[in-house]
């Protein structure tokens, strides 16, 4: 059983959802339905994408800018991110003939005005993180500076994986993890994704690249620090012991329950009608499922 916090988010909302995204979809399957359902876990609303070209252009630009002693301006960076629009909009139109906006897919009209609303919050977030004091102090005094990293770690019966932002390493104290969020409604359960990100680094093997330096420390002696790009806040988050317990606890109780509704079958033999739906109407809504879910014998 492989957790992570959007598995956990999805099993949550609609366990059927979680079926489909996280055992059913497959691009290699004979099952037309099992591609298909591969084919729509790709879908990504205006809103999520504007958040991975935030993501990319701090990943891919500003953080190996900061590496590599060539600063990158503000306005450098949203240069870059208009780029990144401009191309990944005509990819995202054209491949296949087939969208890959769940916009597109299920009928919402794409329009100019979503788009400019997207590359407005871009340069809103982008605006933002240039003058997050927090966040610079972190990234000057870094040593070593792993932006989205996937890390795994096992816990139970369960394999873990969570990708931080960013890990900062410094020479004599824990490593950082930061967070960054473009989102115009924050969620509340942040704490447990970023102390998920401190048990991450520090039980995952070492990887080839983190600094010697880079001892293991205890989760909760991981610097956290949320970054909410469009509201401009920068929340630290300091954990106790406790917090790491309680986050293991709720690993493993999250992980149990996806287990018990596979009711120990083989997953090549489970469909999605084996899996209760949604309780609130308005998570169908934002599914990209929403088409294999609702045609009968998926
Ligand atoms: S359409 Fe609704 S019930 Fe079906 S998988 Fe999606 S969220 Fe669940």
């Amino acid at each position: 059983m492989r957790w992570s916090f959007s598995a956990h988010r999805s099993f949550r909302k609609c366990p059927r959802q979680w079926f489909f995204r996280t055992v059913f979809a497959n691009s290699r399957a004979r099952d037309p339905v099992r591609r298909e359902a591969h084919r729509l876990s790709k879908l990504e609303g205006i809103q999520a994408w504007r958040g991975k070209i935030v993501d990319s252009v701090i990943s891919e630009t500003i953080i190996p800018s900061i590496a590599w002693k060539r600063p990158c301006s503000l306005g450098d960076a949203e240069r870059k991110a208009d780029e990144l629009l401009a191309v990944q909009r005509a990819q995202r139109m054209s491949r296949n003939g087939e969208s890959v906006f769940f916009e597109a897919e299920y009928g919402v009209p794409l329009t100019e005005e979503m788009f400019s609303n997207a590359r407005a919050e871009i340069h809103t977030a982008l605006e933002n993180l240039y003058v997050a004091e927090p966040v610079w102090s972190v990234l000057q005094q870094a040593k070593t500076l792993v932006p989205q990293r996937p890390l795994s770690f096992k816990h139970g019966t369960a394999t873990v994986r969570v990708v931080p932002d960013l890990i900062a390493f410094h020479t004599a104290r824990a490593p950082s993890i930061v967070d960054w969020k473009v989102n115009r409604y924050p969620l509340r359960d942040y704490w447990l994704q970023l102390t998920t990100g401190a048990i991450g680094v520090s039980r995952c093997n070492p990887h080839r690249d983190w600094p010697s330096s880079a001892a293991q420390h205890n989760p909760h002696e991981v610097e956290l620090l949320e970054v909410q790009l469009l509201k401009g806040d920068v929340r630290a988050h300091v954990i106790s012991e406790t917090d790491v317990y309680e986050a293991d606890d709720f690993i493993s109780i999250s992980a149990t329950e996806m287990e018990l509704a596979c009711r120990g079958r083989d997953a090549k033999d489970l469909r999605p009608d084996d899996f209760p739906v949604a309780s609130d109407p308005k998570t169908c809504q934002l599914c990209p499922f929403r088409k294999l879910c609702w045609r009968s014998g998926a």
